[in-house]
């Protein structure tokens, strides 16, 4: 029964550094969130012990009647949030719900599109070294040169020419709406299965700040902890009941074994969290946020310095920033925003001219600091810290004046407070 501090001192040491640099630095990777209390809790529940291969009310294991209820609230409310017929709250990750997805849709060696991993894409929608691209036949769609936007005439196109089983629309950076009604016309047209994957901005959905991809697809994947903010995990959905069976096979015994009861727990209490007031207001401060400082970084003194974004400006929780024409590089820029304490990822830009591991782009995301309780005032005081620390001017006394800045907004806004 000892606690963690007395049983691994070492664990405890590095979980305590990593609590603390999440309390003091701003997180802006737009893939992440902080979890509120109660899923941490959910997450640390003795169901973390319990087996219950199957599903509510037909487990292959005995002594499942707790964990059923858990899992049954997590599927009524997800369900509810999105108006789905059908919801498998058992991947384990976002990968693994597209990869059941997948497995219950598609047989090997069948062709499927998705955006390209350099245009925004996920790992997942069809990467070469990937299950994606080593099971199927990917045929990958493009943003246009021009406006950035997905270039609907070319999936159109692509889909005419290649007779894809499925087609995946979704993105992990992409600023803008998709049109997924669009995407179902073509669908339609040449006999193919869409997927939307929500992962990134499910949280918007849920707040109605985003078309809902539902309705549209025959299938919807999505993860639990980007934008919707509970634990991290996967969530498949569908409007299309027929399709069950099919889903629940392929999640088990078809991809996973014993699902993560503790971790459904946390889902059960995200979700109903983002069906609440306060979790549309949130939403509605974090696109609020990304506007605020896609607007920043298109004033004059940060174009001089050659900052630009990809497709001029956002609908969504995250922007990406452009710097091709920038002294910095992505990595450069990254270690520049660490330095005075802001978290944030280098990303591939649409035609990046560097190598994966530098790249020419930055992906700052403002989920995880609405949920800190940013607003107006500090997400216009965060966007002007990153402005000036992308200037050419930047040197060790604009850093330290930089870092009291980030400070100042972290102590203002403080991050579990009673951990
Ligand atoms: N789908 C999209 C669009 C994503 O952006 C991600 C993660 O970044 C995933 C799926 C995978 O989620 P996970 O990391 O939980 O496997």
């Amino acid at each position: 029964n000892s606690r963690l501090a007395d049983a691994d001192p070492e664990v405890a040491a590095a979980v305590d550094a990593e609590l603390r640099r999440q309390q003091t630095t701003l997180e802006m990777i737009a893939s992440e969130n902080f979890a509120p209390q109660s899923v941490l809790e959910a997450q640390g529940s003795a169901l973390t012990n319990k087996y219950a291969e199957g599903y509510p009310g037909r487990r292959y294991y005995g002594g499942c009647e707790h964990v059923d209820v858990v899992e049954q609230l997590a599927l009524d409310r997800v369900k509810d949030l999105f108006g789905a017929a059908y919801a498998n709250v058992q991947p384990h990750s976002g990968a693994q719900a597209n990869a059941a997805a997948m497995f219950a849709l598609l047989k090997p060696g069948d062709t499927i599109m998705g955006l390209d991993l350099a245009h925004g894409g996920h790992l997942t929608h069809g990467m070469r070294i990937n299950f994606s691209g080593k099971l199927y036949n990917v045929v990958p769609y493009h943003v246009s040169e021009t406006d950035h936007r997905v270039d609907m005439d070319e999936v159109a196109r692509l889909a005419r020419e290649n007779k894809p089983q499925m087609i995946v629309a979704g993105w992990s950076a992409y600023p803008r709406h998709l049109d997924f009604a669009a995407f179902r016309a073509i669908a339609d047209e040449v006999g193919a299965y869409l997927m939307v994957d929500m992962a990134h901005f499910a949280g918007l959905v849920a707040a109605g700040l985003h078309p809902n991809p539902v309705p549209h697809a025959h299938v919807v994947t999505t993860t639990t902890h980007k934008t919707l903010g509970g634990p991290r995990g996967g969530v498949i959905l569908s409007a299309d009941p027929e399709l069950t069976k099919k889903f629940n096979s392929a999640v088990f015994p078809g991809q996973q074994g014993g699902p993560l009861e503790h971790v459904i727990a946390g889902k059960a209490v995200g979700f109903k969290m983002a069906a609440s007031d306060e979790f549309r207001d949130r939403q509605t401060r974090t696109v609020e946020g990304a506007g605020l400082i896609a607007r920043r970084l298109q004033a004059d003194d940060a174009t001089q310095a050659g900052v630009q974004l990809v497709s001029g400006g956002t609908d969504v929780h995250l922007v990406l920033v452009d710097l091709r024409h920038s002294q910095l590089d992505g990595q450069q820029a990254e270690d520049r925003l660490h330095e005075i304490g802001i978290t944030v990822n280098r990303n591939a830009v649409p035609n990046d001219p560097r190598p994966p591991m530098v790249t020419s782009g930055l992906r700052i995301g403002t989920s995880a600091l609405a949920t800190r309780g940013f607003g107006k005032t500090e997400f216009t005081e965060v966007a002007d810290i990153i402005a000036e620390a992308l200037q050419p001017t930047f040197d060790d006394t604009r850093s330290k004046s930089l870092r009291a800045r980030v400070e100042k907004l972290a102590a203002d806004k403080p991050l579990y407070p009673n951990l």
